[in-house]
C-alpha cells in the first residue's frame, strides 16, 4: 500500500512505499552486478517477472525485443480504500497511480544509445500509448517516464529499462513548469517553450543539434554539468500527439544525441525524463496552448551537495556554451548524424 504525504513547510509530497524496501538490492551500495544468468530481465527468466502487458518480438532473433511489465514493487498503486485521516497540518493521500517497467532490450549490456532507430520508436511508441491507458483507464492525471541508467542514476538492476509511473496528481515540477508558461502565455499570448527555442537558435550559443523537427540544447541555468534537452521545434503540449513518422525522426535525433554523450562523458551513468502535458479538463485548452512536451537528459557525473541541499541553487562548475560546443564536436566527429 502506497501513501502520498504532504510536507507542510516545504511542500514537497513524499511516496511512501513500503512494499518498494522489500526489493533484493535495497540499499546496496552498487547496482546490481548479476550476470545475464541471474538477471530477472533477461530472457530465460520471464517467469521470474509477473505476466507481460505487451511483448514486442524479434522475428529476426526468434525471442523477444522488449517487454512491458507491471511493477513487482509499485511506487503507487490502485487500492481505493480511504486512509485513516492525520491531524493538521499534516496531509495524506492514498498513493494511487500505476507503474509499469519497460525492458528495453534483450541484451543484458545494451545502451540506448545502440538500439536501432526503429526500435528506440517502438519503444517511444509504446510511451504514447500508455501514457493514454494511465490516463483513461486508471485515471491518472500525470505520467511521468524516465530511465534510470547506471547506479548513480538510482538504477537498482544494471539490465536496461525504463519506468512509467502515472499519478492521480500533478507532481510538483510538472505544476511548477506549467506556472510559467500560463503565466507567460497570458501575458503575451504565445508559448514560453517556443520563445525560448527561438530565442536560443537566433544566439545558437547552447544549441547541440536542431533539425526541421527537433533541436537539443543545454539549458541556460543548467543546475547539472552536461544536461541537455530536446524539444520538438513545432509548437506540441502532448506527447501523444506526436505522429508515426516523426517519432521515427525523433527516435533517431535521441540516439544521436545519447551516442554524442556516451562517447563525451564515456559511457556514464544517467537519467531520461519525459516531460509530457498533464491531462486536466477543466484547463485543458490552456495546457495545449501553453505547455511544450520536451525531454530532459541528466548525466550523472556531478553530485548534489550540502549547497544544493541547503538553498535549492545548484553549483555547475561546467557553462552550458562550453557543453553545448563539446557535444557538437562529438556529434560531428562520430557522424552519428546525417549531415
Ligand atoms: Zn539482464
Ligand atoms: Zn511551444
Amino acid at each position: 500500500m502506497s501513501e502520498l504525504r504532504l510536507d507542510p513547510i516545504k511542500k514537497h509530497w513524499v511516496i511512501l512505499a513500503g512494499e518498494r524496501a522489500q526489493r533484493p538490492s535495497e540499499f546496496s551500495i552498487t547496482v546490481e552486478t548479476r550476470s545475464s544468468d541471474e538477471c530477472p530481465f533477461c530472457p530465460g527468466h520471464e517467469n521470474e517477472t509477473p505476466n507481460p502487458i505487451l511483448t514486442l518480438s524479434d522475428a529476426a532473433k526468434d525471442g523477444w525485443a522488449a517487454r512491458l511489465i507491471p511493477n513487482k514493487f509499485p511506487a503507487v498503486d490502485q487500492i481505493e480504500e480511504e486512509l485513516l485521516p492525520v491531524p493538521l497540518p499534516h496531509e495524506v493521500r492514498r498513493g494511487q497511480g500505476r507503474h509499469e517497467v519497460m525492458i528495453e532490450s534483450p541484451l543484458h549490456d545494451d545502451r540506448q544509445s545502440r538500439y536501432s532507430t526503429s526500435h528506440l520508436a517502438s519503444i517511444l511508441g509504446i510511451y504514447q500509448s500508455r501514457i493514454g491507458e494511465f490516463i483513461n483507464s486508471f485515471s491518472c492525471r500525470h505520467v511521468t517516464i524516465f530511465t534510470n541508467v547506471g547506479y548513480r542514476a538510482g538504477a537498482t538492476l544494471s539490465h536496461p529499462h525504463s519506468q512509467i509511473i502515472g499519478l492521480r496528481q500533478v507532481p510538483g515540477v510538472i505544476e511548477r513548469e506549467l506556472e510559467s508558461a500560463v503565466q507567460h502565455y497570458k501575458m503575451g499570448g504565445s508559448c514560453l517553450f517556443c520563445d525560448l527555442l527561438k530565442a536560443d537558435l537566433e544566439s545558437g550559443a547552447r544549441v547541440i543539434y536542431s533539425t526541421d523537427g527537433f533541436i537539443a540544447l543545454c539549458p541556460y541555468a543548467s543546475r547539472f554539468a552536461y544536461e541537455f534537452a530536446i524539444y520538438p521545434r513545432w509548437h506540441m503540449a502532448d506527447f501523444r500527439d506526436v505522429k508515426a513518422e516523426e517519432m521515427q525522426s525523433f527516435a533517431g535525433f535521441l540516439k544521436a544525441c545519447l551516442g554524442a554523450m556516451d562517447v563525451c562523458l564515456n559511457d556514464p551513468d544517467y537519467n531520461v525524463i519525459l516531460h509530457s502535458a498533464p491531462a486536466v479538463s477543466d484547463q485543458a485548452n490552456l495546457i495545449e496552448a501553453a505547455y511544450h512536451w520536451h525531454l530532459e537528459v541528466i548525466p550523472r557525473v556531478s553530485t548534489q551537495a550540502g549547497m544544493e541541499w541547503g538553498t535549492g541553487i545548484h553549483i555547475n562548475s561546467f557553462p552550458p556554451e562550453k557543453v553545448a560546443q563539446s557535444y557538437s564536436r562529438e556529434l560531428l566527429r562520430e557522424n552519428t548524424i546525417a549531415l
